[in-house]
């Protein structure tokens, strides 16, 4: 995958609240182009490996708990400059420190549970895109 690509998921609490569409919007707004994306869910072992680098931490249960509670949007993203860009777009990890404006701001309820995910580098934007989507998928 090339460096101008990031990974997202809208997680299972901004699908159970019907925020699916204003989401979308709000990145497509953002400049960022869709180039894989699937309604999905993950199963216990997707989600501890996915989150697998927070194996030891003390909110990992809770984590894959939320994760698999229900459905995911899972998507590639394209744009300059793309993992940055995403992560300024959705905010701080906790809403509560979330600039006005950003996703988790406006979506986010907690620390925990906080609406979309967003890759921490291109390396693992690549990782991620490539857990979630066969290269037929990707476009
Ligand atoms: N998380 C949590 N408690 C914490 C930190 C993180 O429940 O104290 C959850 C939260 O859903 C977060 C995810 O674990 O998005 C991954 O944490 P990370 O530090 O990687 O934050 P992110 O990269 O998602 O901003
Ligand atoms: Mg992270």
């Amino acid at each position: 995958m090339a460096t101008n690509r990031t990974f997202t998921m809208l997680k299972p609490d901004a699908v159970e609240k019907g925020h699916i569409g204003a989401i979308l919007e709000k990145i497509s707004a953002s400049g960022f182009k869709i180039v894989a994306m699937k309604l999905t869910r993950m199963t216990k072992a997707d989600a501890e490996t996915f989150y697998g680098i927070h194996k030891d931490r003390p909110f990992f249960g809770e984590l894959v708990e939320y994760m698999t509670r229900g459905p995911i949007v899972a998507a590639i993203l394209e744009k300059d400059n793309a993992v940055e860009d995403f992560r300024t777009l959705i905010g701080a990890t906790n809403p509560a420190d979330a600039a006005e404006g950003t996703i988790r701001k406006m979506y986010a309820a907690s620390l925990g549970e906080n609406a979309v995910h967003g890759s921490d580098s291109d390396d693992n934007a690549a990782i991620e895109g490539a857990f979630h989507f066969s290269g037929r998928e990707m476009f």
